[in-house]
């Protein structure tokens, strides 16, 4: 009969990359060390871009060495990173398990805002998304979401950018950041932290396509500006766009949104951003602006108006500018600010979530190339 081995298995090592500045302490704390060691740590890892414990020189031998034995620091992989003509950068970003994700940076006059993803794929399969249409493969941990970060304000650092790399982000990429909501928050924390990158709350922005639920809990645990993908103006239209409507109807989700607008009102003038899809045909007609007009009334709210961004087998269109222009005048005229957001990054890829569909699309490709090669079904003499 097999022996069993009475000792204590190994623990595994701790990814020290996307703890908290508090969590950080804690850990220093449990392996016996001083928790204000945490300070020069994440000033290291997010000020200083240092990954290699051993060239944090401020540390002694003696707890570099430690940390080394029972932690480690670990980020994705960068697989490919686009510059667009108008200066808009994508990054596809691998996680150890191969899952990949999409991370955008668009400049903006003095302003450079970082559209960070927050899980591979969603569930929530809105009809016009083309992340949704990947389906849902799993949440990202806090590394995977502070990682990107990392990476693009690293390569951007790289490119001698004058200022801060990022001065705003919009946790706006591929998935729906309310459905992984302790990862999402944390990253948030080192977004936030001024030992990490300092950025501002209000600068910060985390959009969800309506879980009622967590906007309430987002509004107890940090202050962050809120965007509502709202897409339709009555039930029947949102139940068809985004499926989760179903589920938490118009009238719950723009309660949820006032509750957050009135709980910060006082302080910070809170108001929040309605994003709205225009679909040719679908709603962007004078009666959709009509009944925006009407559902909206009631709420402190800003309207950004986003053209679809169209790919293949969407089955929709994008209207003219014609068109979108007249949806906003309408807006407009009865007194809500809307703004329209210009496509950016056309020549390196379109819609969130497209660039990492073709990279994928390509790693099939050649699969199948290869496997016909290797079958001899195909002649590469030439
Ligand atoms: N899941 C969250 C955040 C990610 S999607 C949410 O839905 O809010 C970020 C924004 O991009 C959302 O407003 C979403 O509706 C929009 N979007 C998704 N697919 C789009 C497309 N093909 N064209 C234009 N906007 C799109
Ligand atoms: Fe998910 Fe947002 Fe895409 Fe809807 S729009 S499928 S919630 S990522």
């Amino acid at each position: 009969m097999a022996q069993i081995d009475p000792r204590p298995t190994s623990v595994d090592p701790v990814n020290l990359f996307g703890l908290s500045r508090s969590e950080l302490s804690e850990f220093l704390a449990s392996i016996g060390e001083k928790s204000f060691r945490a300070k020069q740590l994440f000033k290291w890892i997010y000020q200083l871009d240092e990954l290699d414990i051993d060239a944090m020189t401020d540390l002694s031998k003696a707890l570099r060495a430690k940390l080394q034995s029972v932690a480690h620091i670990s980020l994705p992989d960068i697989v490919l990173h686009k510059i667009a003509s108008d200066g808009t950068q994508k990054w596809i970003m691998k996680m150890a398990d191969g899952a990949m994700v999409e991370t955008v940076m668009i400049p903006e006059g003095d302003r450079r805002t970082l559209c960070v993803s927050s899980q591979v794929g969603c569930v929530l399969d809105c009809s016009f998304c083309s992340t949704g249409k990947q389906g849902f493969q799993r949440d990202l941990d806090r590394s995977e979401i502070i990682g990107q970060m990392w990476l693009a304000a690293h390569a951007l650092k790289s490119q001698k950018i004058n200022g801060k790399p990022i001065t705003n982000v919009v946790m706006m990429g591929m998935g729906e950041p309310l459905l992984n909501y302790g990862n999402v928050i944390s990253a948030l924390d080192i977004m936030k932290d001024d030992m990490g990158y300092g950025v501002s709350r209000r600068r910060l922005t985390v959009s969800t396509s309506g879980v009622v639920p967590m906007i309430d809990q987002l509004s107890n645990d940090i202050d962050v500006s809120l965007a509502l993908s709202l897409h339709a103006p009555n039930d029947e239209l949102r139940d068809e766009l985004v499926p989760l409507n179903k589920k938490y109807n118009l009238d719950e989700v723009l309660a949820a949104c006032k509750r957050y607008v009135d709980k910060h009102e006082s302080v910070s003038h809170r108001s929040i951003v309605i994003e709205y899809v225009l679909l040719k045909g679908v709603n962007d007609q004078p009666e959709h602006a009509q009944q925006l007009v009407t559902r909206l009334k009631d709420l402190r709210c800003k309207i950004n108006l986003i053209p679809f961004n169209p790919f293949p087998h969407s089955g929709y269109q994008t209207p003219s500018g014609i068109h979108v222009r007249k949806f906003q005048d309408r807006l407009i005229k009865a007194g809500f600010t809307t703004t329209v957001r210009t496509t950016r990054g056309d020549d390196i890829d379109a819609a969130c979530g497209q660039l990492v569909g073709e990279v994928k699309d390509k790693t099939k490709r050649n699969a199948r190339w290869t496997e016909r090669i290797k079958t001899q079904q195909i002649d590469t003499s030439e």
